[in-house]
């Protein structure tokens, strides 16, 4: 076979990240939680600046409930329907991942959003939210319950645990909800590792 400049095998990086459906597409987040326009641009630019590839994961939340969700706390996802949807959604992509790996591919990781209750790596919102919200002070005491706790999100948790099924060993990192920029860094360094 002649190499040509350009060639496929000279220029295939053989390198995949896992990124969470609305870094490349904010239009899926609750409406009012979105810091860029479009695509987050600046982690895009640093994956690309290391030649690696990107496997987009799909967007539960907005699969299952839609463009018009309110923004939800983990508890209220943490059951089997959701649990067992993520696990359909994620079936396909474990199945990519598996033909990458066992081809000498390497997945370099999992890019997740720090504080989402399904895409939280490291952090993610809980609180008592149930119930009818028709006085002001229901809403002011749901909102006051909410908190970042040190847990994953549901699909990532799902995520993790078809890993272990196949005895992946994938790492994970985040960007951080609040403040997506304060990330960068932290991506920066996982990506040149
Ligand atoms: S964090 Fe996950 S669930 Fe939330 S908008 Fe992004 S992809 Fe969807």
């Amino acid at each position: 076979m002649t190499y040509y400049k350009g060639s496929d095998e000279l220029e295939r990086s053989r390198k995949i990240l896992m990124v969470s459906h609305c870094i490349l597409n904010s239009n899926a987040k609750v409406e009012g939680l979105s810091q860029y326009e479009g695509i987050f641009k600046e982690v895009v630019d640093m994956i690309h600046e290391e030649g690696i590839g990107i496997i987009q994961l799909p967007c539960p939340e907005m699969i299952m409930y839609g463009i018009k969700r309110w923004g939800h706390v983990k508890e209220q996802f943490d059951t089997l329907f959701y649990r067992e949807n993520c696990r359909k959604m994620l079936k396909p992509i474990i199945g990519q991942v598996k033909g990458y790996t066992d081809a000498g591919y390497e997945i370099i990781g999992v890019l997740g959003v720090d504080g989402s209750p399904s895409c939280g790596v490291n952090l993610t919102c809980s609180g008592n939210w149930a119930g009818d919200f028709s006085s002001k002070e229901d809403i002011e005491d749901k909102v006051r319950d909410l908190k970042i706790i040190e847990s994953s999100g549901v699909f990532i948790e799902e995520l993790k645990k078809y890993f272990e099924e196949y005895n992946l060993e994938i790492l994970f990192v985040a960007i951080n909800e609040d403040d997506v920029y304060s990330s960068l860094n932290d991506v920066k360094e996982f990506l040149k590792r």
